[in-house]
């Protein structure tokens, strides 16, 4: 009953004592011993006083404890590295960002955010009580081993659920934090999707398709009824490579046209005849590409070039899967924005049921999708068993 109440309360959706009573379907007793026990654990508040001076009984807020423990969760993208200390309730700190180090092998690059998200955990004094990471590639379970980290040129199959876990394990968390610290390590599009569904553009959706263009290439993931479906090893809905134009430009995996190459921040750019400048984040530049067809006549030719890409492979994901909810992130969420019925069209068009089945597209909430995503992969085990926290 902990498990399911602090989830509850950790995704807002039981603001009031009362309405966690209902979703869990207790007694008030049950209920009222339920909330006192994660208040004990320094998870929750539960505030009886009456809100707003009215009258009657008091109605017990719920809320996430503002002093309660948190994780590290920690991004490595092809732009950057990314940290942040996340609370429950999908409260995360302004994140801090790094360059890439100059060397981008997997040690050294593992134990940059390792490092970055210790001197984070001896900066509060909040417990730390786990450190999870969102990585560009596709990763095994169980065992956690990176493949086709194309951008970084890492080695197919390189462990690095344990070489972070080495990385984390030596680097000072300070006295604050759990020893050892506990890690996790997932693909970023399957945490963000995660963490829309439980915070963002996903709640309520029973069959969440959720397709990302962040820095480069294009990722993909599905959550049913609240998890992730991540195939039999880990390895589902990478959506990338799905061919759009046989003729397209060629993709890092080898092949040509495939969504990853023809609809991130470097196709846009290709398809305006644009240079990006060096220096600064594709993904940056890309989304001021977007905001310029508005008022530009070969920015709205390429955007809308993209868009028709994105707009069939949406559609043939869409046809095997029947979502319920498409939430579109990074440039794609840009793209939505920009032409938002062209790219519904399109969708329908090419769907099985046309447009009188269309799919609801919707752009994504979260600001930091796969570090909020890294957060809730820290946080599972606690919110799975409230009594796994430490007091
Ligand atoms: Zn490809």
């Amino acid at each position: 009953m902990l498990g399911p109440a602090l989830s509850l309360i950790h995704t807002g959706q039981t603001p009031t004592r009362s309405a966690l009573t209902r979703a869990l379907d207790v007694t008030r007793a049950t209920a009222g011993a339920v909330t006192a026990e994660l208040e004990a654990l320094g998870l929750i508040t539960v505030d009886s006083r009456p809100a707003g001076g009215g009258r009657g009984r008091p109605s017990h807020r719920l809320a996430i404890d503002p002093q309660g423990p948190v994780v590290v969760a920690g991004q490595i993208h092809a732009d950057g590295l990314s940290v942040t200390l996340a609370g429950l309730g999908g409260l995360l700190d302004p994140p801090v960002h790094l360059p890439l180090p100059a060397a981008t092998d997997p040690v050294r690059m593992l134990r940059a955010v390792a490092q970055a998200g210790a001197e984070l955990a001896r900066s509060t004094s909040r417990r730390c009580l786990a450190a999870a990471l969102a990585l560009p590639n596709p990763v095994t379970e169980p065992d956690g081993t990176a493949l086709a980290a194309l951008h970084f040129a890492w080695p197919s199959g390189t462990p690095v659920a344990d070489l972070y876990d080495v990385e984390v394990g030596r680097a000072d968390h300070g006295p604050n934090a759990v020893r050892p610290l506990p890690t996790a390590i997932a693909n970023d599009a399957n945490l963000a999707a995660l963490a829309e569904y439980r915070h963002g553009a996903g709640r309520g959706a029973r069959h969440l398709l959720f397709v990302t263009s962040g820095h480069r290439g294009v990722g993909g993931a599905l959550v049913i009824d609240g998890h992730l479906h991540t195939g039999s090893a880990g390895l589902a809905l990478e959506v990338g490579h799905l061919t759009v134009d046989p003729q397209g430009r060629p993709c890092v995996c080898g092949n040509r046209g495939c969504l990853n190459s023809e609809t991130d921040p470097d196709a846009l750019f290709a398809a305006a005849g644009l240079t990006p400048e060096p220096g600064r984040p594709l993904l940056d530049q890309a989304r001021e590409l977007c905001w310029a067809a508005a008022t530009d006549e070969r920015a709205r030719a390429a955007v809308e070039h993209v868009i028709d890409r994105l707009g069939l492979g949406l559609a043939g994901v869409a046809n095997i899967l029947n979502p319920d909810r498409v939430v579109l992130s990074g440039l794609h969420l840009d793209l939505l924005e920009a032409a938002p019925d062209r790219l519904r069209a399109v969708v329908a068009e090419r769907s099985l049921w046309g447009r009188s089945g269309r799919v609801p597209i919707v752009g994504a909430e979260l600001a930091h999708g796969a570090l909020a995503g890294a957060a809730e992969l820290g946080w599972g085990p606690y919110l799975a068993d409230p009594q796994a926290v430490p007091v």
